[in-house]
């Protein structure tokens, strides 16, 4: 749904669209209002990906507007121990942010990639199904017809002997 059409409709009509949309739809930023009344539900946590979401939401909005601790967001990754923050304070802030900082972005894995700075296993880099962590080679980019001069413009991740980048960053150039 566009910003525009949530301006014209009336809220009420909004939140009964709103309750037919899964989970994962639901949460999208819409505007603030949308997922701040979103998340004052009750929402399980169990994919990996709605943790992932629900934990930027809680370093972006707070712990208030997300409606979810950190010591319940560090109950629900099964963290047992609080850790030392960046002033020798114990939290579970901490020990949340240590932990997701550990795990790869795509599935929840142990792992120590790094693509720019985010954990992205090789093994998501490889699926086409994860959106957001799916990468290719500078070959497979120009048989998709992705000419040079867009990809000397796209940031490349450097693997073996491959310059690897993200599909969904090529989306849009495709030439024929
Ligand atoms: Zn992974």
């Amino acid at each position: 749904m566009s910003m525009s059409m949530s301006m014209s409709i009336p809220y009420d009509v909004i939140r009964i669209i709103r309750s037919f949309l899964p989970w994962s739809h639901r949460c999208r930023m819409i505007s603030r209002r949308w997922l701040r009344e979103v998340l004052q539900t009750r929402i399980k946590l169990n994919k990996w990906s709605a943790k992932t979401r629900m934990y930027s939401y809680i370093v972006t909005f707070g712990q208030n507007f997300s409606n979810r601790s950190w010591s319940n967001m560090a109950k629900n990754l099964r963290i047992k121990r609080q850790a030392r923050n960046s002033h020798f304070r114990l939290t579970w802030r901490a020990a949340v942010s240590k932990y997701m900082c550990s795990r790869c972005q795509g599935c929840g894995r142990k792992s120590r990639a790094n693509v720019f700075g985010i954990c992205i296993c090789r093994r998501c880099q490889r699926n086409h199904r994860l959106k957001y962590s799916y990468m290719v080679t500078t070959e497979h980019a120009k048989r998709m017809g992705i000419s040079k001069t867009i990809l000397d413009t796209i940031p490349y991740h450097r693997r073996d002997h491959c310059h690897l980048r993200f599909q969904h960053l090529l989306d849009g150039h495709y030439e024929n």
